[in-house]
């Protein structure tokens, strides 16, 4: 995430009209919408865990708190709009965090997905404390001889495979 950690000596300061997106480009505005969205997301459920065990107190009925998370539902909810959820977290969030974010020390946000490079197969330890990046695929993925190296995911691994176009079929049939 390079495109706000510039090594400014001095912070910019914005002139009116201005905003710290201006100069991102398209592609680093989208992962930098994907990351807001996604830390909202999980900044709600622990709002939403804190309000369920204090729903008389005034900070999550009309306070700050209930502002708050207000915003944030209001903000997600836009993103779910025409979108099945399920098929949004399988196609993106369940992988998001791993792509989008850097696990600090001493706190791991990630989940190690990796992917297999040479057949495509894409998995998760199921516990925490394994580790498959640098494993041959077939010591993990039942069934196949694949001996390929996993590697952590990357975003070419979310990208599915263009379909072919009619022009491409009908070379095909010739
Ligand atoms: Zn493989």
């Amino acid at each position: 995430m390079s495109y706000f950690a510039k090594e400014e000596k001095e912070p910019k300061k914005l002139e009116w009209g201005e905003s710290p997106f201006d100069n991102m480009t398209r592609d680093e505005l989208i992962r930098h919408c994907q990351r807001l969205y996604m830390a909202n997301e999980r900044l709600q459920d622990v709002a939403n865990l804190f309000r369920a065990n204090d729903t008389e107190n005034p900070f999550w009925k009309s306070g700050r708190g209930a502002r708050a998370v207000e915003m944030g539902k209001q903000a997600v909810d836009l993103v779910k709009v025409g979108f099945d959820a399920e098929s949004l977290h399988r196609n993106f969030f369940r992988f998001a965090a791993d792509l989008l974010f850097e696990d600090r020390p001493g706190l791991e946000i990630h989940s190690r997905w990796v992917a297999c490079p040479k057949c495509g197969h894409v998995l998760v330890p199921a516990k925490e404390s394994l580790r498959f990046d640098g494993v041959e695929c077939k010591e993990v993925v039942p069934n196949t001889t694949c001996d390929g190296l996993l590697r952590p995911i990357e975003w070419v691994d979310l990208t599915p495979t263009p379909k072919k176009t009619e022009h491409d079929l009908e070379i095909m049939r010739v």
